[in-house]
């Protein structure tokens, strides 16, 4: 069976996409699960950028394994906020410093946006995927969702900025929303499923 390695060390990313690409006829697994221990440096400009890299390192490291029947997907994406010019865009996961600190994330955000109305608290998250397969053949998609920014957390659920991010249509945060409301229509989830009309394609 064809083997989908997904790019990335988030596990929060890494369970969400595992769950919506379940069910394909493909072996889905983690940088974890196949104990490959790489660190991508994520310097460039663009989500695309960041996606394409990530991807591409992975796939040359399985190629030197000799490796054959392979994809690789990766994932960078974030939050983009209208009164910050887009802030913190492609440094979602380091706006306060460490890498992958949510919490001081979050407080860093509130802070930037405090005394901000409503009205001005747009915001959206971007998902960019890329995929690249054992012929070095790469692919992308791009997935949104418009929401905007609360005053204070609200709900557990999710990982990084779900619980700062108001969705209207679900009239909750998406820390209150359940992972199945979440991935039908989140960034990731409307990203993943253009993506699998391509992944089909290999199956
Ligand atoms: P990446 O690993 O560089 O793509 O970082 C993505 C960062 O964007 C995460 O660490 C989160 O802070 C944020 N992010 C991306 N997708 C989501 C999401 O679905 N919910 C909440 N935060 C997200």
């Amino acid at each position: 069976m064809k083997k989908l390695v997904i790019a990335s060390n988030n596990t929060g990313k890494i369970k969400e996409i595992k769950k919506i690409l379940d069910g394909l006829s493909l072996e889905v697994v983690s940088l974890k699960d196949e104990n490959i221990d790489i660190d991508v440096i994520e310097d460039g400009d663009t989500f695309e950028e960041n996606a394409r890299k990530k991807a591409q390192e992975i796939c040359n490291f399985l190629l030197s394994k000799g490796e054959d029947n392979f994809i690789v997907l990766s994932d960078d994406s974030g939050l983009e906020v209208e009164y910050l010019n887009g802030e913190p865009g492609v440094y979602s996961a380091r706006y306060a410093g460490n890498h992958g600190d949510d919490k001081k994330n979050n407080e860093k955000l509130l802070e930037k946006l405090r005394g901000v109305s409503k009205e001005n608290r747009n915001a959206r998250f971007v998902c960019q995927l890329a995929l690249i397969d054992n012929n070095n053949i790469y692919n992308k998609v791009t997935g949104y969702v418009e929401g905007y920014i609360l005053e204070n957390i609200s709900g557990k659920g999710g990982f990084g900025y779900d619980p700062l991010f108001f969705y209207p249509p679900l009239n909750k945060s998406f820390g209150e929303a359940t992972s199945e409301e979440k991935n039908l229509i989140s960034h990731r989830g409307v990203a993943l499923k253009k993506l699998k009309d391509i992944i089909k394609e290999y199956l």
